[in-house]
């Protein structure tokens, strides 16, 4: 109902809206031990101050309040956006929280990490771990993951396998994602033989952001095709028992209060359809939390001059509905800017299609067994 809702809303580029952010993301950790190119944490961005990421852990008193907020309307939790979230220890209760709320969980994480309790991640029902690994060689990962350590992260990937295995548990699924470069495509097929030989479900060759700006040598390979290699796929059955992983604990009286919540009683007429403006879908479906407790609009980092902090969760206002998203809205439904008109009037990247697309909701709602709304919803 929410995302039928969200979906109504951004057709007809309402500037106040109704619905509920359905795609979670949030950094349980603003720091991370590595410094890759083009990264809030590269040595480059931080000598020069380009960017406005304090680091901090995120306190469960903040993640609280936000899950309160916006969990019974979400389809997936994604908890990283910059930060290693494997180093803070809480990490795992928030995901066991967020599967109370019958969201999907997915985290991203680089595994170089010394301390990584993977029975923790198993035990919270997390549903994806992504880990990404760009190499198959110490020598050929580390040129962009700089700091990092491969045997190191493929002992965390065993550890996880095994504690998986010990569970008697198919989640969390791993996928090893690989940021295909120049300087790495020649091993995405050792990569592919060892997530195979570790217990990886999948591997993803995935097409980087281009860092050749901080460092020339970093250039996205040409001609390597996003894919998903697939080693030991999960069917929709398997999606189905981990939907709902902790029946025993669903926060039923959070979910009441969702579906008690001020739906319009009304029919389409109420929301015709806009001219065709362009208007960014994040603004409608998505919302951003660091670990500072910043509510972002979407996943770019704010930097000096770039206003992208649109509230804070201490505010007991709609944190949906800031100024600040309804400034950027309203610029997007009419062109109108003014002196609180956010850095969207600005932005170079404005996704039309949702953070949560189409393909998540579909398969969300297939898990849940409403297959039809998925596809019915599927078309954006
Ligand atoms: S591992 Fe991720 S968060 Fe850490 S420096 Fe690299 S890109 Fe940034
Ligand atoms: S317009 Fe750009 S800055 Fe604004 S929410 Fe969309 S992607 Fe983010």
């Amino acid at each position: 109902m929410n995302a039928t809702l969200s979906r109504a809303e951004y057709r007809s580029r309402r500037t106040v809206v109704t619905a509920r952010p359905f795609g979670l993301i949030l950094d349980p950790c603003n720091g991370c031990t590595l410094a890759c190119p083009g990264c809030v944490h590269s040595v480059e961005t931080r000598r020069n101050g380009l960017f406005d990421w304090p680091r901090g852990l995120l306190s469960r008193q903040r993640f609280d309040n936000y899950i309160e907020r916006f969990g019974p309307f979400a389809a997936m939790v994604k908890f990283w956006n910059y930060g290693e979230p494997v180093l803070n220890p809480h990490t795992p209760e928030y995901i066991r929280t967020a599967k109370r709320s019958l969201a999907q969980t997915v985290i991203s994480s680089s595994l170089s990490v010394r301390h990584f309790d993977a029975d923790a991640y198993v035990a919270s029902g997390l549903d994806y771990f992504l880990v990404s690994i760009d190499g198959a060689t110490q020598s050929v990962y580390e040129r962009f993951r700089r700091n990092g350590d491969i045997e190191l992260v493929f002992q965390n990937v065993r550890k996880l396998v095994e504690a998986r295995s010990r569970a008697g548990s198919k989640f969390p699924v791993i996928a090893w994602q690989y940021l295909a470069f120049e300087h790495n495509r020649h091993e995405i097929s050792q990569a592919v033989e060892k997530a195979a030989s570790l217990g990886c479900n999948e591997i993803r060759i995935a097409r980087p952001f281009d860092v050749g700006r901080e460092d020339p040598s970093i250039q996205p390979a040409t001609g390597v095709e996003a894919r998903i290699v697939a080693l030991d796929m999960l069917d929709v059955e398997d999606y189905a028992v981990n939907w709902n992983r902790f029946a025993g604990e669903i926060d039923g009286a959070a979910v009441q209060r969702a579906f008690e919540y001020a739906w319009p009683a009304a029919g389409p007429d109420e929301f015709p359809p806009a001219s065709d403006n362009f208007t960014c879908s994040w603004l409608y479906t998505s919302t951003v939390m660091d670990s500072g407790g910043r509510v972002l609009p979407c996943c770019c980092a704010p930097a000096p001059g770039q206003d992208l902090v649109f509230a804070h969760i201490e505010s007991d206002r709609d944190l949906f509905n800031s100024p600040k998203h309804i400034a950027a809205r309203e610029f997007f439904r009419s062109g109108a800017t003014g002196p609180g008109t956010p850095h969207c009037a600005k932005c170079t990247w404005i996704p039309n299609t949702p953070d949560i697309d189409p393909v998540h909701l579909r398969h969300y709602l297939a898990a849940a067994g409403e297959p039809e709304a998925g596809e019915w919803l599927g078309h954006w």
